[in-house]
């Protein structure tokens, strides 16, 4: 099932060699790279003029336009293979994260492991990162300002990666990428499609931790990753 929302979302027009975007600039439908991807974010507020994954990670590693720097071992960038098809973006780097430098390797990590294992996904094929990339001390939420600054990151990321799916790990993750108002217990599930990426969102491994009833529908929506995954062009 496809859920659209206006002004958000929008199917790939079929039998439509061209999109209207602005009243006299015609683009080819395929030509998002003027949009931006994040909603409430200006593209000119990204790092549009990088062209290189390798180049954003080393500013990236050097940032410091946030407090959660102050407090954190090291910027945990995300990892996986610059040209990958699926991407999945959780909320932000916990303490194992924090000491390894890499996304989804504490408890929440082997979780999403084993449901890759089962959904018949090698995790060496996926991109894995988060919203913010310093860890929040005692594994707080990140306040909206952190997320503001950390999601042109995120955004540069989506652009350079040109993933074809990307899976929301929980409400962060889907109120940064779908909707700030989004719900992830009533979105989850359905597929939603921007700028051509279809896009998933479902529960974080963490919330299964918590909550081992979420396991099955979380089950339900990575078949439904597995098959659009397997059946990419
Ligand atoms: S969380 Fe993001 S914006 Fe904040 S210091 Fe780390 S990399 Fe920079």
């Amino acid at each position: 099932m496809t859920n659209e929302q206006p002004g958000l979302f929008e199917e790939f027009p079929e039998n439509r060699e061209e999109i209207e975007v602005e009243s006299d600039l015609i683009v080819q439908a395929d030509d998002y790279s003027h949009l931006p991807f994040l909603p409430g974010l200006g593209r000119e507020e990204a790092y549009a003029d990088i062209k290189d994954i390798i180049e954003l990670e080393k500013i990236a590693r050097e940032c410091r336009r946030c407090r959660l720097r102050e407090s954190c071992s090291q910027v945990v960038f995300g990892e996986g293979p610059p040209d990958a098809r699926l991407m999945l973006i959780g909320e932000g780097p916990g303490q194992d994260e924090d000491i390894q430098g890499q996304p989804f390797v504490g408890k929440a990590g082997k979780l999403l492991d084993k449901i890759l294992e089962a959904a018949e996904i090698n995790r060496s094929e996926v991109y894995i990162g988060n919203v913010v990339k310093c860890r929040p001390p005692g594994n707080r939420l990140p306040n909206p300002d952190e997320v503001k600054e950390c999601q042109k990151y995120l955004e540069a990321q989506i652009k350079l990666i040109k993933p074809s799916i990307i899976v929301c790990l929980g409400s962060m993750a889907s109120q940064t990428l779908i909707d700030p108002k989004a719900k992830i217990s009533r979105i989850r599930g359905s597929w939603l499609i921007r700028q051509g990426i279809k896009i998933m969102p479902t529960f974080h491994p963490a919330a299964l931790l918590r909550n081992p009833g979420y396991k099955r529908p979380v089950w339900e929506d990575f078949k439904q990753i597995r098959d659009e995954y397997k059946n990419l062009p």
